[in-house]
């Protein structure tokens, strides 16, 4: 339940004071990074009206000079920093990857994982001979209640994605305790809507997954017919299951994921499935009480356990093992991954270089490491300092809003207050790094590695349950390029990837550095007091501290944000779905409010000047907005309407200041100037 900058993580680009240190001399150079200051007078069109649209006043000279790369589904400030970082990585990990016998153990464990990854002709040679143990477990499953064991072990291996997720979770009404959690699950696409929907683009994409999941049957060795008959088996059970389950709509509601039970109430919930044996092969320790998120959906795949043959399970089993396992396998399985998921539902032309997915697979498997590795070359405790500094300014702001609010009662206000005190700042990288050195890395098995990673994680996850929460724990790894809210731990998280230029300048003055990651600051702020983290109290706990009378006065405000979205339009006829994307751009308008009052303090005194005929005022904006400058592919776009909870860019920038009277003065415009259409009043929440 946390609450990112971006729906899509990125890596950070390492920093520009990343420490020249001398390099022995065998070893390659790192590379040099390019520099891109927090504001760009290039990036901008000074032929657009800023008044008209500011979005395209501030990024339509970045747009011209930056289309979208074949690689890419977008192309974005975000992922420019991300590709840089990418490259920084790859100087790290092939330094790693020399088989050394100095290198210590991180050093060992990131190195070997990465040239294991590398080694594209081993993967080749292999075929799919990594999951045959797995295929051969499947095929021999005799009945629906011997399935629980072969789901934990699958599930382990493989990740949660298999017919349900399952793992650990803060009780929504004690924070402080970790209990056990069972969620919707087992779909192949990205959501449970792609299942449900009857338009025709809905239609085409469903014949384009049958196409997909039958490719997939093939490349295990199956005959055309008997590919298409699985498929369609497959299809047919992940309909029934996605229509149980909860929209992400409907998820945003937190009361409507909690569900407390004992094991005996989930047999009785789900009867087929044999739960002791499921928790005893999977690892857990003994627990008292799970969280069901979703009781409908556990109904129905009880149901279909009960009513489909256990061929049919094996065949779903089947496939999901198999486009699990897609991207290290040979290439036949890569390139039929990356034909469906990233070239026809998110438009990509290529496939991403395979150094830049070993990268990838390297920060997602082994973060820590990774991530220890980094911060020595691109955090330092100046920087830190700096941006704490920041943060401090932007609660402060946030105090002084609460306290002034001229529509909230002193009994609201105060608990307001209390949740603001409670609220822990996280900045750059975790105090406690992670022990990787119980997962078996071998330099010859790229496969068995992620595997075992992936069984790491999960028992990471489930020795948590019983035990108290660890409040150090971060979300994200330190290299990547986004930030986050947690409303049960109630911190805001800021990854050292997200503090680099061209986010947080060091050597910018601070308008454009409040505009830009002042505003990501008071973004994440701004969640905690949300429409739906605002019902989580100072502890993280689902309480509520609103009388009766200031929620009602908070949901009008938050109506008003809602209402301006949904008449935006993000591609075709298809209009931004405002009640899925409400939390975020609430904490778009909240948080560059914040900044913009927590700059004022910043600079209180002194006086300022303006540059490249931009007044102090008017570089905040030009800051705010060039964090945005983006290019979408149209089939991102449609991916990104259904399933992401953001707007997109342009409606985050222009959304924002339509609302703004500090923005109207800066550009000399109408309050509520046409920003291409909306609001007919002007919104503010916070
Ligand atoms: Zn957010």
């Amino acid at each position: 339940m946390r609450c990112p900058l971006f729906l899509a993580v990125f890596l950070a680009a390492a920093a520009l004071t990343a420490s020249a240190q001398s390099q022995p001399e065998n070893k390659p150079q790192e590379p040099a990074l390019p520099y891109s200051p927090s504001l760009d007078v290039t990036s901008m069109d000074r032929s657009v009206d800023p008044c008209v649209n500011f979005y395209k006043y501030a990024c339509a000279g970045w747009q011209r000079r930056n289309p979208v790369p074949p690689d890419q589904t977008s192309w974005s400030v975000y992922a420019k920093l991300y590709e840089d970082n990418l490259n920084f990585l790859r100087g790290i990990l092939e330094q790693a990857a020399a088989d050394s016998p100095s290198r210590d153990q991180v050093t060992r464990e990131i190195g070997d994982f990465y040239a294991a990854c590398m080694d594209e002709s081993a993967a080749e040679t292999r075929g799919a001979s990594p999951i045959e143990p797995q295929l051969a477990a499947i095929a021999a499953l005799r009945s629906a209640r011997q399935l629980a064991p072969l789901v934990a072990r699958l599930q382990l291996e493989f990740g949660r994605y298999i017919f349900f997720a399952a793992g650990s979770t803060q009780d929504p009404d004690n924070s402080e305790q970790v209990i056990a959690d069972l969620d919707q699950g087992g779909l192949g696409l990205p959501d449970r809507d792609y299942y449900t929907k009857d338009d025709a683009k809905s239609k085409e994409t469903r014949e384009r997954y049958l196409a997909h999941v039958r490719k997939i049957f093939e490349l295990l060795g199956e005959s055309p017919a008997d590919a298409g008959r699985d498929a369609s088996t497959v299809m047919n059970l992940e309909t029934a299951m996605a229509r149980s389950q909860l929209t992400r709509v409907e998820r945003r509601d937190p009361y409507n994921l909690k569900h407390k039970m004992s094991l005996a109430a989930l047999e009785s919930l789900a009867p087929n499935f044999d739960w002791k044996t499921y928790y005893r092969d999977a690892g857990y320790p003994p627990f008292s009480i799970v969280n069901v998120d979703a009781p409908a959906f556990y109904k129905e795949l009880n149901s279909l356990l009960a009513s489909r043959p256990v061929s049919t399970l094996q065949t779903y089993l089947r496939f999901h093992v198999a486009n699990s396992a897609s991207a290290y396998l040979s290439s036949a399985f890569v390139t039929e991954n990356f034909d469906f998921y990233r070239k026809y539902l998110r438009g990509a032309k290529e496939q991403q270089a395979r150094w830049k997915r070993c990268v990838s697979y390297t920060d997602a498997d082994l973060g820590d490491a990774l991530g220890q590795a980094y911060v020595k070359r691109a955090f330092s405790p100046g920087l830190k300092d700096a941006t704490l500094d920041m943060v401090r300014r932007i609660e402060d702001a946030m105090g002084r809003r609460i306290r002034e609010l001229d529509w909230m009662s002193p009994e609201t206000r105060q608990q307001a207050l209390v949740k603001l005190a409670g609220m822990r700042n996280k900045i750059g990288y975790p105090d406690k790094w992670r022990d990787y050195s119980s997962v078996q890395i071998s330099r010859g098995d790229f496969a068995g590695n992620r595997q075992r990673a992936a069984a790491f994680e999960s028992h990471r996850q489930i020795s948590k349950i019983g035990k108290p929460v660890d409040h150090g724990e971060w979300g994200m790894t330190a290299p990547t390029v986004n930030a986050y809210y947690d409303p049960q731990m109630n911190d805001i998280n800021f990854p050292a990837g997200v503090l680099q230029p061209p986010l947080y300048d060091a050597k910018m003055d601070e308008a454009p550095n409040y505009g830009d990651t002042g505003g990501t600051v008071g973004h994440e702020l701004t969640h905690g007091f949300d429409d739906e983290g605002s019902q989580f109290d100072a502890h993280g706990n689902l309480r509520n501290w609103w009388t009766k009378q200031d929620r009602e006065k908070f949901n009008a405000r938050t109506r008003c944000v809602e209402d301006q979205y949904a008449g935006y339009v993000v591609i075709d006829d298809i209009h931004i779905n405002s009640q899925l994307t409400l939390g975020e751009d609430v904490a778009d308008l909240g948080g560059e409010i914040l900044a913009y009052l927590a700059w004022k303090d910043a600079i209180k005194g002194k006086t300022l000047e303006s540059i490249d005929g931009l007044t102090p005022e008017q570089r905040f904006f030009v800051g705010f907005a060039q964090w945005a400058c983006e290019n979408t592919r149209p089939e991102e776009a449609r991916l990104r309407a259904l399933t992401d909870p953001h707007s997109p860019a342009e409606y985050r920038i222009n959304g924002v200041v339509v609302n703004m009277p500090e923005f109207a003065q800066a550009f000399s415009c109408k309050l509520g100037q046409p920003m291409t259409k909306p609001p007919a009043k002007v919104c503010r929440v916070w």
